[in-house]
């Protein structure tokens, strides 16, 4: 394993802010993993990190950030109609997904496009245009941090949400992620559910394939998001509300356009976006930080910003939509030091 002191973060952070950690650990093959839990390494503050993509470092970190840094992608089986792929946690997720257009391995076209490593997409259960990543995959491996023991979940035991899951809530500050197992389709099979996908597929005039959805969510996602190896972004800083239907109705008289879904039994989901936008916030900058004009859900870093100007924004932002509307916004992204 690699170990930095005083290591800089900031081209270790999507949103490109500097922070210092006290110490970086690059662990560079399973077995490594238990070593450093053995030295009691992680006994005072400790921070894992991928690719640091979902992730907002307020202040410098006082403590020890571990990067998953293991390669491989495996196939632990294989039949006619699928194949089950093990997966190192330090693999860019970039990789897996173009290794699955490539084998035609359906089932994570829908998520081209989403930066960030394999070991981090089951700790928010990523999500894009109505595929989320729990619909493929199987297990998720890895280390409890405190017990020093090695755990193996299967998929119903990683209570996946929206956004969420047991990583992201009773587990949190307390696991090493090292693989994750997905279970893939070797039979053509595609999620169109999303309108705006379809509509983009039409109107490209392709034969719906693996590549054209693939390119078609690519083409939707650049036309909304920044090039992050331009602007500073953590993708969207906020998840979509979910609120009980009788308070979606009250704000139905308030806002007659009001985008909703139905999110289960008595609840409706809101766009936070919508709300950004209609609170007037859409492409409004301050400093050296913003609303992304072409995606409200987005702020952004135009450069020189510090992870404390970004943090106050969001504090804006949300107050500003709460005195409107009367709804808290929720933050999506990992807010890790102190203001
Ligand atoms: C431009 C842009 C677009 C995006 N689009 C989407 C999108 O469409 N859908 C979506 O869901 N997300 C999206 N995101 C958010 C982000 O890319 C994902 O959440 C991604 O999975 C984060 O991966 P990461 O490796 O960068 O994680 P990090 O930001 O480094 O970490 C995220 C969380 O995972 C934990 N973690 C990381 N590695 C491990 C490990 N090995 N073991 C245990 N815990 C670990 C961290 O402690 C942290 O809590 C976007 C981000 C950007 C910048």
């Amino acid at each position: 394993m690699k170990i930095l002191e005083n290591q800089q973060l900031q081209s270790y952070n999507t949103f490109m802010v500097p922070a210092l950690c006290d110490r970086l650990v690059q662990i560079e093959s399973e077995e490594e993993i238990p070593q450093l839990l053995a030295q009691d390494a992680l006994e005072g503050p400790h921070l894992l990190l991928g690719g640091g993509s979902n992730m907002l470092f307020i202040s410098d970190f006082h403590g020890t950030v571990v990067q998953v840094c293991t390669q491989g992608i495996r196939r632990v089986e294989e039949d006619a109609r699928q194949v089950r792929l093990s997966v190192a946690a330090g693999v860019p997720w970039s990789d897996l997904v173009d290794f699955c257009i490539q084998n035609h391995y359906y089932g994570l076209e829908n998520l081209v496009g989403i930066p960030g490593w394999v070991g981090s997409c089951p700790v928010q259960n990523i999500g894009a245009y109505g595929v989320e990543v729990k619909d493929v995959i199987t297990k998720v491996e890895g280390y409890r941090i405190r017990s020093r023991m090695p755990f193996s979940l299967a998929n119903a035991e990683c209570r996946f949400g929206y956004r969420t899951s047991i990583f992201k809530t009773d587990w949190k500050g307390d696991v090493i992620i090292s693989r994750v197992e997905f279970r893939l389709s070797k039979e053509e099979h595609f999620n169109l559910t999303y309108q705006g996908l379809r509509n983009e597929l039409e109107q490209s005039g392709l034969p719906v394939t693996i590549e054209s959805v693939a390119a078609v969510v690519k083409t939707v996602r650049d036309r909304k998001l920044p090039d992050i190896t331009k602007i500073g972004c953590a993708g969207s800083f906020f998840k979509n509300p979910v609120i009980p239907v009788a308070e979606r109705d009250r704000l139905l008289r308030q806002i007659p356009n009001l985008v909703s879904y139905p999110a289960g039994e008595g609840m409706a989901k809101l766009a936070a976006g919508q709300l950004i936008d209609l609170a007037g916030l859409k492409g409004v900058r301050r400093g050296n930080v913003g609303v992304y004009p072409q995606q409200a859900l987005v702020l952004v870093n135009y450069g020189g910003a510090m992870g404390a100007e970004v943090y106050d924004f969001y504090l804006h932002v949300r107050q500003t939509v709460r005195e409107r509307f009367g709804i808290l916004l929720e933050a999506e992204v990992n807010q890790v030091g102190m203001r």
